[in-house]
């Protein structure tokens, strides 16, 4: 999978990018992260990528040149099947369900707006989909740009050590994961549960998935449509 970020912050994704699993999953091949600077498609002499919106108002609209340049460039270099994604607050709520569904292509460009946004053109001309990661609304398209790549990434093959790290994981099969416990066996008086050390696998497994159906009805009535 590759992933083509296109911002004009390339240097504020870069730790993301480049540390943990997803950089070491970088690095041994496994997914290709890449941040193209919208800027340097600009064809204005003073390298403007933005300008005052029509009908007024507050704040920049970034042009449509060098937007669409830019997405067309990095376009034109990839194969296989590729996803224009604008990272928008306007756009459907990304979940677990959509980051799988990501995976089914073999690009995906990571449009990020700033300022009041984009020229409307650029959706109508380049983008096929947008994504807002949650009803609030952010400087800039990078963190939520960020959120997918991560997301998406932890289900390609050869990012997790097991395809058990994400399988089993809250939310991808509609609950929430049952409590997680590591040494020490007593912390502060509190003790982990004695299931969990006794060693009986079968009665650890229904226990964990008792627990899960619990704290789902507790802390996300919603996921069991309650
Ligand atoms: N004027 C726009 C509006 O009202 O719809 C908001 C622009 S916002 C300040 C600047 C950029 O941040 C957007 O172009 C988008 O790329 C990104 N952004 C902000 N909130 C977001 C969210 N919830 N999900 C995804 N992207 C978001």
């Amino acid at each position: 999978m590759n992933f083509e970020v296109l911002t004009l912050f390339p240097r504020s994704l870069e730790a993301i990018f480049s540390e943990s699993i997803i950089g070491r999953a970088a690095a041994k091949g496994a997914i290709s992260v890449k941040c193209t600077d919208i800027r340097d498609y600009t064809k204005d002499k003073h390298r403007r990528v933005d300008d005052t919106p029509y009908g007024g108002g507050y704040g920049m609209v970034m042009m449509c040149q060098p937007v669409v340049d830019c997405i067309r460039a990095v376009k034109s270099r990839l194969s296989g099947s590729t996803r224009v994604i604008y990272m928008s607050p306007q756009g459907s709520l990304f979940d677990q369900k959509k980051a799988e569904e990501l995976t089914r292509y073999d690009n995906l460009i990571l449009l990020c707006g700033h300022y009041e946004g984009i020229d409307e053109r650029i959706i109508e001309l380049e983008v096929d989909e947008e994504i807002s990661v949650g009803n609030y609304v952010l400087t800039g398209g990078e963190l939520p740009a960020a959120i997918v790549v991560d997301s998406v990434s932890r289900l390609i093959d050869g990012v997790l050590p097991s395809p058990e790290c994400y399988t089993d994981e809250s939310l991808q099969n509609g609950l929430l994961e049952h409590p997680q416990y590591t040494r020490p066996r007593v912390f502060e008086g509190l003790e982990v549960p004695e299931v969990l050390v006794n060693g009986d696998h079968a009665k650890q497994r229904l226990w964990k998935e008792e627990q899960s159906r619990l704290r789902t009805g507790k802390k996300r009535p919603d996921l069991l449509g309650e």
